[in-house]
């Protein structure tokens, strides 16, 4: 159980305080959105905060990214909160005072910029979580590491970014992290209410690539080549017996998907070859494992028995966001503590993926979601993400400022309680 604790009271109050704070943080980067890898506005004006908190603070931790640590008054462990900054390419539809007005080139095309994906909350939410815990400083039995994060949506292509680089740049040493925790606001989620699920919650991502190579011809007589055309048809069918036909469905779900299939150029003619592109989602080793093997059979041997060729690359991408059970299970009283019981549910896994992943590869995480739709709001009217209508509604931002204050300082409370450690 967590215990009701007079520190936990304090942070709350502090959290209502920076309401209005948050919001207006939040407001400025929605306006200012920047893309991954590019978030320099953005972390400067997490740096400086910081700063004006007495944090110590790194810059240009993997690219753009900033870490502050806050040594608490008393010994404990390292507990890591993240949050991600990056904006994405999507032209803003949403009248808001603050809407972006953002416009940049991205693969060679004109678009507009647009926190489309919410993490211009995350930021704010964490620099209110810095403001409070700096506050209480001296009463923290263990030390805080905020880690801001950038590029979590992919790094621009070329260059390496996100979690996986700041893993590598060694964000969870010096000093080393024993537990990391983060969340997503929700814009189809009622402001309220916190969604999480035990083990994995959010899907591994990978991309591939097939190549069919055929032998290009007259349209009027495809006889006399290889058609990559009809070829790629094949293909595209046979692809969707791998989730239908080969894997344990009752164990997790799966989506091999073709998002892209391009070939030809003019009616007349059978074209050479044909490029498709793709995204695979799964939840455990052994069925990511399956899929890559029956797409390189379904893709190679189709392409055999027609006379082409097929030429497969599978890029595997982030890992499963996956809940230490455990810790997962030492943590959701306090979340309910901070949120009520009754709203704080247990949701089906998600398909969609997070670089969140990388960290809880390395130590113990636990990753949940905050609601970000007004009460009252159909689902049906509230934007998916990454869409140019995506809202988020505020009034649930300081319900994520209490819920990772109450989650570092119960962490930190039964890490060092001789007691809670033995009852448990
Ligand atoms: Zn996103
Ligand atoms: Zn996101």
């Amino acid at each position: 159980m967590a215990q009701p604790q007079p520190l936990n009271s304090r942070m709350d109050k502090l959290a209502e305080g920076l309401e209005k704070k948050v919001i207006t943080w939040r407001r400025e980067f929605h306006q200012n959105p920047e893309l991954g890898n590019r978030e320099f506005q953005t972390a400067a004006k997490i740096a400086a905060h910081l700063h004006s908190l007495g944090i110590e603070v790194k810059t240009g931790v993997a690219k753009t990214g900033v870490v502050g640590v806050l040594k608490g008054g008393k010994p404990g462990p390292v507990v890591a909160l993240r949050a991600d900054m990056d904006g994405l390419p999507v032209t803003e539809r949403v009248d808001l005072p603050f809407k972006s007005t953002v416009s940049t080139e991205y693969n060679g095309q004109k678009t507009g910029v647009m926190h489309a994906c919410g993490h211009d909350s995350h930021v704010a939410i964490l620099m209110g979580v810095a403001e409070v815990l700096a506050s209480v400083k001296s009463d923290l039995k263990g030390t805080v590491k905020f880690i801001f994060q950038p590029a979590e949506e992919g790094a621009p292509q070329g260059e390496e970014g996100g979690a996986e680089l700041m893993v590598k740049e060694g964000v969870l040493e010096n000093p080393k992290v024993d537990a990391i925790f983060g969340l997503h606001i929700n814009s189809q989620t009622e402001v309220g209410t916190i969604k999480y699920r035990p083990g994995a919650i959010m899907a591994a991502v990978d991309s591939y690539s097939i190549k069919v190579k055929g032998k290009q011809t007259h349209g009027a007589n495809p006889w006399s080549g290889v058609d990559p055309i009809v070829t790629s048809s094949q293909i595209v069918m046979g692809l969707q017996t791998i989730v239908s036909r080969n894997l344990p469905l009752t164990d997790a779900a799966a989506v091999v998907t073709v998002g892209a299939i391009h070939g030809g150029i003019r009616q007349n003619i059978i074209p050479e070859e044909v490029n498709m592109i793709g995204t695979i989602r799964s939840f455990t080793p052994d069925m990511q494992q399956t899929i890559h093997r029956r797409i390189n059979e379904i893709a190679g041997h189709i392409a055999e028995s027609a006379g082409a060729k097929a030429d497969v690359k599978i890029d595997v991408m982030y890992p499963v966001t996956y809940n230490d059970p455990k810790l997962t299970d030492q943590m959701v009283p306090t979340l309910e503590a901070v949120a009520g019981k009754n709203k704080v549910v247990i949701t089906p896994a998600w398909t969609g993926a997070e670089d969140f992943s990388f960290y809880q590869q390395k130590v113990p995480g636990f990753f949940f979601f905050l609601g970000g739709m007004a009460k009252g709001k159909k689902l049906e009217e509230a934007a998916p993400h990454h869409t140019p209508d995506f809202q988020i509604d505020e009034s649930g931002f300081t319900l994520g400022v209490k819920a990772l204050c109450h989650l570092t300082v119960d962490y930190m409370e039964q890490r060092t309680s001789k007691s809670t450690a033995s009852a448990r």
